[in-house]
This record gives C-alpha cells, sequence and structure tokens, in this order.
C-alpha cells in the first residue's frame, strides 16, 4: 500500500548514483520511489526491478529535468492521480559533463551542463516546495560536487553549475527551515560510474588519499541518513565525501 509510505522522487534514478540513492531510501525508509530517467528507459526499469525484488515499490517518471514544462508535468499529472500523497523527499541527482578548456567551449556546452544541474533543481524543487512547506515536512537532498567546491579545470561550466546548487541550497535551507524542511547538499569525489569510467580510474586512484574511488552506494548511505529523521537539525550543510581528497 503506498498509502501509508513516504514518497521520495529521485532524478536521473537510471544508473549510478541516483539508482543506488533510489534502492538505499526504498530499504532503509519503506519509501515509494519516483525514478526518474530523461533517456535511459532500461536502466530505469532496472532499478524498479532491484527495489520491486527486494520488496519495495516504485514507479518510473521520465521527464527531462531541465525542461520546467516537461517537469511540471509530470509531477503535477502524478499529484492528480494521487491527491492524498505529497513528495516527502526530492534528490536532485540528475547531472551531466561536458568537459572542455573554457576558451574553446560552444555556448550550448555551458547551457547543457547549467541547465541540467542547476536549473533541473530550480524545476524539480519549485514544483514539490510548496507542498512540503504545507506539510511542514519534507527533505531536499542535492548532489554537488567537490568540482562546485574546489572547481576543477576543463569544467568551468561543471563547476558553475555545482557551485550554484551548493549557494542556492544555503538560501533556500535559510528560507524554510522554521517549516520543518531541511536542504542540503552532498559534494561528492570521484565515484565509480559512467560519468568517469572515460576517465583514467587508475590515475583518479593515485590522487585520492583512500587510493580507490568511492561506490555509488557510500554516497547513498549519506543521502539515506540526510532523509532521515535523525538528520532533522542538519540544514543548510554541504557534506564531501571523497575519500580524503579534498575537505
Ligand atoms: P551517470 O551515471 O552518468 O547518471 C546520470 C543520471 O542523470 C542518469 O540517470 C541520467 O538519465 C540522468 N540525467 C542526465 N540528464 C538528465 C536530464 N536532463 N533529466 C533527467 N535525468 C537526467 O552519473 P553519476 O555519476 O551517477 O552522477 C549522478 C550525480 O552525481 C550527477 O549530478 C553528478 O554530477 C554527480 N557527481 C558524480 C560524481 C562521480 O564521480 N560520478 C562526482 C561528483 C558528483 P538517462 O541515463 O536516462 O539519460
Amino acid at each position: 500500500m503506498i498509502n501509508n509510505k513516504k514518497i521520495a522522487l529521485i532524478t536521473g534514478a537510471s544508473k549510478g548514483i541516483g539508482s543506488a540513492i533510489a534502492i538505499q531510501l526504498s530499504k532503509d525508509h519503506d519509501c515509494h520511489i519516483l525514478i526518474n530517467y530523461k533517456s535511459d528507459i532500461k536502466g530505469a526499469n532496472t532499478t524498479l526491478d532491484e527495489i520491486t525484488n527486494q520488496g519495495g515499490s516504485g514507479e518510473i517518471l521520465q521527464f527531462d529535468v531541465s525542461n520546467k514544462i516537461e517537469v511540471d508535468n509530470a509531477l503535477n499529472s502524478w499529484k492528480e492521480k494521487n491527491p492524498n500523497l505529497f513528495i516527502e523527499i526530492v534528490v536532485n541527482n540528475a547531472g551531466i559533463l561536458k568537459d572542455g578548456l573554457m576558451m574553446w567551449m560552444p555556448e550550448s556546452d555551458w547551457d547543457d551542463v547549467v541547465n541540467t544541474s542547476l536549473k533541473g533543481m530550480y524545476n524539480v524543487t519549485q514544483s514539490t516546495l510548496q507542498e512540503m512547506l504545507k506539510k511542514r515536512n519534507g527533505r531536499i537532498i542535492n548532489i554537488a560536487s567537490l568540482s562546485g567546491l574546489k572547481g576543477l579545470p576543463g569544467q568551468t561550466n561543471y563547476s558553475a553549475a555545482k557551485g550554484g546548487m551548493i549557494a542556492a541550497t544555503k538560501a533556500l535551507a535559510q528560507e524554510v527551515a522554521k517549516r520543518n524542511v531541511t536542504v542540503n547538499a552532498i559534494a561528492p569525489g570521484f565515484i565509480e560510474t559512467a560519468m568517469v569510467d572515460e576517465n583514467n580510474p587508475t590515475v583518479l586512484s593515485g590522487m585520492i588519499p583512500a587510493g580507490r574511488l568511492g561506490k555509488p552506494t557510500e554516497v547513498a548511505y549519506l543521502v539515506s541518513f540526510l532523509a532521515s529523521d535523525k538528520a532533522a537539525y542538519i540544514n543548510g550543510e554541504v557534506i564531501n565525501i571523497n575519500g580524503g581528497l579534498y575537505s
């Protein structure tokens, strides 16, 4: 019965960190999981299968987080079908890389990266926040990056997008804290997913004090804690998870 469950929306949950978060929240909090993806329906189905195989429940919601109309249509239609439920946990995880030196960066690479992480966070949060405020309960967890704190060369677009998410997290936390809504960001270092596969994992491991990349589940455990009642007084924070690479 999904009527007795918390509802958690995870953007970009067809693979990688988002998929691990979806599975972990289902396991730890028995949430009904809304699995968002953009193009990888097979991956979204695999995430859903893993959730149902462990006895959980979920459904797939396809939309492009960077497109406000698509986001509103998908979420409004879900709300119409589920008038007694509200999305209590939002994990803004969808993100892409289009690395390149600023000097040669096409405008479209800047826009695509910023519109996915930063505008996507606005689109999804704006569409779900009002209900959290009305119900005086909510958790928003933004998956930022080391790149948004330190800045990484070749990633001015990505660093700007993730740095923007971090600043927005701090501002929004102060707007909504009185209503029992928390807004926090997580800044992963290098995590073993398709996003870093194209970089050389051996070279990367050599740079990391822990001597290895992080696992998607290790990020998911942190999200699960921030989503829990135990984390009710943590608000406006940015938590690093990077094997000691940067703090
Ligand atoms: P990934 O394996 O490439 O997965 C990215 C996910 O985002 C996919 O599910 C993808 O969906 C989805 N997505 C991309 N654009 C979207 C859009 N416009 N609308 C909806 N969904 C979209 O990446 P990951 O490594 O798991 O990264 C997840 C998050 O962690 C990202 O925000 C990333 O910036 C951040 N992060 C990752 C690392 C790392 O080392 N991996 C480090 C720091 C931060 P489709 O497959 O359906 O397109």
